[in-house]
């Protein structure tokens, strides 16, 4: 099994932080949408994992 990486990132609708769970077997970018825990609207987030397996996670607004 491949080790997740832990990272986190704020809503872009409502500011809270979220916790996430980042699979670097998936590639050292990844786009995906994940929904918010806390207002359930869905993110759009832009993941890079650095050689140093740092998470950088960018949110981007959708509407
Ligand atoms: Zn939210």
């Amino acid at each position: 099994m491949t080790e997740m990486l832990e990272s986190s990132y704020l809503c872009g609708y409502c500011g809270e932080l979220n916790e996430a769970l980042v699979d670097p077997s998936g590639g050292s970018e990844q786009a995906y949408t994940e929904d918010c825990t806390v207002c359930c609207r869905p993110n759009a987030l832009r993941v890079r994992i650095a050689a140093d397996r740092a998470v950088t996670i960018d949110v981007e607004y959708e509407g």
